[in-house]
């Protein structure tokens, strides 16, 4: 039993035995783990609620994704009016996006604009990563410890640790005698690379690979493309920001963010009602053509309603895709090497670009199909495949990201009895509705395995996490409850219900990384919900209303748990 004294919220003070000797432990309501848009709101939040709150963030900033996906051509594509928080009407009012789907700087000077205005940077100690939770059933608390030996103790941990923020750089034989530079887009350098006069070689043609190759193809003597899954991408056809309809946009953004929460993806756009075949082909070619012409995402599936569980109709969208990279691509072979043939679109995350499939024109521009001649090892003077090696002075590493479950499976996460999350997790990720783990009592998770998540306008998502988190310690704290655990039968139930949702879909066809199918070892399991947002929300509202049904509440009983709360 862990000796301790009674001492107010954010007090820092020695704890008796159970303690390394000597070593301080703060003493907290709540530690919020990372400062990109979940964390910052979440800080927001609990602050608020009037709660003593740590954030830790690995990075020297805010910004979360933004602060490290600076590779060249970085940006959004959901559209800025939809990709921002909308928590604050000043701030809304306030902040002015200047171009359809805003540039990382521009996301990232919007992060800092948040933090400065609300004051958030006095609760985040940056250039810290937190490496170890663990919780302590006699307590009922948290011990967060991070990579510079700070030890807290907190009620609350909340996990904002991303989605998609673990990067994801293949242990390729070689690597390490590689003699040129490397990157990964998800780690970009803060001062930027000149790669002028410069052989580069990219592996990876994902939204990160497609958004950086035609800038990567125009700075570079020449350009290497090491594609292993040809990706569908339309054009984004990103424009300045209409100053007239942005003007009527905000006289109605209280009206226009309802509509984005009760959608499927957070995003307030029209809803197909007519399915592929009620139509003819050239009522549907015209549909297609529309959307490509739209340059918003989701565009073409939202063409019509069966896109996503139908596969023939599917194929259509397929085959019209294909036929307009055959359009733009001058040499056939080529064209053909860019046609995704593998996957139903939509299935894996789909792209909007710039340029993408008139890169492959350019002189100084090579397209390696790795499923006919794979890596066969990097060498000091570039990459080697199976048919031949490729001299590079760069290697751009566009490989994606541990997604969902990386970052926080990077944490040495313990709950009751010791368990650890990550080996829990070995077995495919599970949390109910994506916010709490059984056996993790007052652990949450931002946009966690289970939740829309991924599938959604982020931005969305994140405040509907935040806010029902907040709602829920709210109720614990007037309850004096000291902790909340999700039974194991109600994550079970989820689960299931998640999986069985994805089932109906065509979603399980794709390799994707909302399978984890990017990570070798990795347990397939679908893992964010294709319910859509609206309908999720209102699971979540219903949980929470029925005095958060699938939890299990743990009273305070000791005088110093009663003192904490
Ligand atoms: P993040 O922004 O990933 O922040 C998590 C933070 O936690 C990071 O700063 C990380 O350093 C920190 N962290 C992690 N582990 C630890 C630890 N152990 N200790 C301390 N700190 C830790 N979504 C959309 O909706 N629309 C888009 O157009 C879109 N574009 C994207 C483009 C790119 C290139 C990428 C990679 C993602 C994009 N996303 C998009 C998804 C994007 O991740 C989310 O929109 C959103 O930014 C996530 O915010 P977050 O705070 O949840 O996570
Ligand atoms: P990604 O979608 O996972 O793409 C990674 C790419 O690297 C894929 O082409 C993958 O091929 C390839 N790859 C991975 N390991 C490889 C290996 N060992 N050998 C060869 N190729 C390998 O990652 P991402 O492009 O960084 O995007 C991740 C997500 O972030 C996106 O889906 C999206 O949600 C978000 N994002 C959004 C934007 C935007 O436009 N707003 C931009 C960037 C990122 P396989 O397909 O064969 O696995």
């Amino acid at each position: 039993m862990i000796m301790e004294s009674v001492e107010k919220p954010g007090e820092t003070l020695a704890r008796g035995d159970g303690d390394v000797a000597g070593q301080v432990v703060e003493h907290l309501d709540a530690v919020v783990v990372g400062a990109g848009f979940a964390g910052l709101y979440m800080i927001f939040r609990l602050r608020e609620l009037g709660l003593s709150v740590q954030a830790f963030e690995v990075a020297a900033d805010v910004g979360g994704t933004w602060f490290w996906n600076r590779y060249p051509g970085a940006r959004c594509d959901v559209e800025s009016l939809d990709y921002s928080y909308s928590f604050s009407e000043e701030l809304q009012q306030e902040w002015q996006w200047t171009e359809k789907y805003a540039t990382q700087p521009e996301i990232l000077s919007y992060a800092n604009h948040v933090a400065d205005r609300f004051d958030l940077r006095r609760n985040i100690a940056f250039d810290t990563r937190v490496i170890s939770a663990v919780f302590d059933e006699t307590t009922n608390r948290w011990t967060i410890t991070t990579d510079n030996a700070r030890r807290v103790s907190a009620q609350f941990c909340i996990m904002a640790t991303g989605s998609l923020s673990a990067a994801n750089t293949p242990e390729l034989e070689g690597l390490e005698t590689f003699r040129g530079a490397r990157y990964h887009t998800g780690r970009w350098p803060q001062e930027g690379v000149d790669f002028s006069g410069r052989r580069i070689g990219i592996v990876g043609t994902g939204s990160s690979g497609i958004q950086c190759i035609p800038i990567l193809a125009a700075q570079a003597a020449h350009l290497t493309v090491f594609q292993r899954t040809p990706n569908f991408s339309l054009p984004a056809r990103n424009k300045p920001l209409d100053p007239g309809h942005y003007a009527t946009m905000r006289a109605n953004y209280p009206e226009y963010r309802r509509r984005a929460r009760e959608s499927p993806t957070g995003m307030s756009v029209e809803l197909p009602v007519k399915r592929t075949f009620d139509v003819d082909e050239q009522e549907r070619l015209a549909a297609y053509e529309a959307a490509w012409e739209d340059g918003r995402y989701g565009a073409v599936l939202r063409a019509y309603t069966d896109l996503l569980t139908n596969k023939t109709a599917n194929d259509t969208v397929v085959e019209f895709l294909r036929s307009k990279i055959r359009e733009i691509v001058d040499d056939p072979e080529v064209a053909e090497t860019l046609g995704p043939t593998d996957h139903p679109f939509g299935t894996k995350r789909s792209c909007l670009d710039t340029g993408y499939y008139e890169t492959f024109n350019r002189e100084n521009v090579t397209l390696v199909d790795l499923r006919k001649s794979p890596i066969v090892a990097v060498t000091p003077a570039g990459i080697r495949t199976s048919d031949e090696e490729y001299p590079l002075d760069a290697l751009v590493f566009a490989t994606g990201f541990d997604a969902m479950t990386g970052a926080v499976s990077r944490i040495d996460v313990r709950g009751t009895s010791g368990r650890s999350l990550k080996e829990k997790w070995a077995s495919g990720a599970r949390a109910y509705l994506g916010l709490a783990v059984a056996g993790f009592p007052n652990l949450f998770l931002v946009t966690g395995p289970g939740s829309p998540s991924v599938l959604s306008n982020m931005m969305v998502s994140i405040e509907q996490h935040v806010d029902w988190i907040t709602d829920c310690i709210t109720t614990l704290r007037d309850r004096r409850i000291a902790a909340i655990e999700a039974t194991a039968e109600a994550e079970d139930a989820w689960v299931e219900h998640v999986n069985g949702a994805a089932e109906a879909t065509l979603y399980p066809r794709a390799n994707s990384w909302y399978l984890g199918a990017n990570i070798p070892g990795k347990r397939r399991v679908f893992m964010p919900y294709v319910g859509g947002v609206g309908v999720y929300r209102d699971k979540c509202d219903k949980v929470a209303a029925a005095d958060y049904e699938g939890f299990r509440m743990l009273r305070a009983e000791t005088a110093v748990e009663q003192a904490r709360i």
